[in-house]
């Protein structure tokens, strides 16, 4: 962090401000010139309040020049992270696939979904229990049920499940799950973060519709801080001024975000778009600029579904879709590596 002080600025305040920094182990590199005094911050800068040194009578400005995540940092992690489900792998150079509906229905539902997206090459199942509503007069979900039926569905096709937590209540009921998704909504729940930070299944967090990727990775940082290191990324697109879709699927998350953290980047052109007919494309586009995988819904009667049918895929488009993204996936993977650094 760099700090640049005002000119003339009071001996004794500086003095005060120097005192306090060295007092949380902050080594000052100072650079005395004629108009301006700098001090260079080096040290664990992360918990340091920008606003409240910036607010200081003595203080011109004050920049960060490292990143306030440190767990998520690429910087200190060279390596990717590849998170381990059931006997599969996100990340690493795979392609993971996860399908299934916005919401478990019922039992036959999930179990026939699960069978045809797995038969379509999905490599772990999706369906929503407890689900996020805009409006409380909606389908809320089934709750604890539904975690029965994706069990049930489990059993049968083998498919790790990834389903959405709302509450720190509902953990004690997600046993059986394999990956707890944290929704768009709840991406800057912190005592959720916290609480899923301090378990050890692995977590698929939601880019917040309106956040950046430094407060996207933030979030990350609280769950790994308490100890979890199984963080998986998801884009689902952000809230722009456009409303022909849902929202803006934003891709530049994923070459953007390789640089900055190790984490898996998986994309959900599903809630990007909230039009079926887009999510093919979105999703090879997805695939072409390096994502580890995609969350897709698939819907086996889509314009009877409980909630986001008009986004949902029929199981037999989705096993075309799946068929030419792995195939697109081994096609870029056998490129030559284009570098524009
Ligand atoms: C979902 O995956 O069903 C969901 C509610 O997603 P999001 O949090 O991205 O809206
Ligand atoms: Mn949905």
């Amino acid at each position: 962090m760099i700090v640049i002080l005002k000119k003339n600025p009071n001996p004794d305040q500086v003095q005060g401000l120097v005192t306090w920094l060295e007092g949380k182990g902050i080594t000052i590199h100072r650079s005395v010139g004629q108009n301006e005094t700098i001090f260079g911050l080096v040290g664990d800068t992360s918990s340091l309040d920008i606003g409240l040194i910036s607010a200081l009578d003595i203080v011109e400005d004050v920049k960060r020049v490292a990143e306030p995540y440190k767990e998520a940092n690429r910087k200190f992690h060279p390596e990717d992270t590849v998170v381990k489900v059931g006997g599969t792998q996100v990340g690493g150079g795979n392609l993971t696939l996860i399908a299934g509906p916005c919401s478990v229905e019922t039992e036959e539902q999930i179990v026939g979904i699960a069978k045809a997206v797995k038969a379509a090459g999905a490599t772990m199942l999706r369906g929503g229990a407890f689900k996020p509503r805009t409006s409380p007069y909606s389908f809320q979900g089934l709750g604890a049920e539904a975690l029965r039926y994706l069990s049930a569905a489990k059993r049968e096709t083998g498919l790790p499940i990834v389903t959405e937590l709302m509450d720190i209540s509902q953990l004690e009921l997600f046993d059986d799950v394999d990956v707890i998704q944290i929704g768009t909504r709840n991406m800057q729940n912190y005592d959720l973060l916290k609480a899923v930070g301090k378990q050890k299944k692995p977590v698929l967090l939601k880019r917040g519709m309106a956040s950046t990727y430094e407060e996207w990775l933030m979030s990350a940082e609280y769950i790994m801080s308490e100890g979890n290191p199984n963080v998986i990324l998801c884009e689902r697109g952000i809230r722009t001024f456009e409303p022909s879709t849902r929202n803006t699927l934003d891709l530049t998350a994923i070459p953007l975000l390789r640089k900055q953290t190790h984490l898996p980047i998986l994309i959900d052109p599903s809630h990007a778009t909230g039009k079926y007919s887009l999510v093919p494309s979105m999703s090879m586009a997805a695939v072409a600029a390096g994502c580890d995988g995609l969350l897709v819904e698939v819907h086996n009667d889509p314009q009877h579904a409980l909630s986001d049918g008009a986004q949902s895929l029929r199981p037999d488009k989705f096993e075309v879709l799946a068929k030419n993204l792995l195939s697109l996936h081994e096609f870029t993977a056998a490129l030559p590596q284009m570098n524009y650094e």
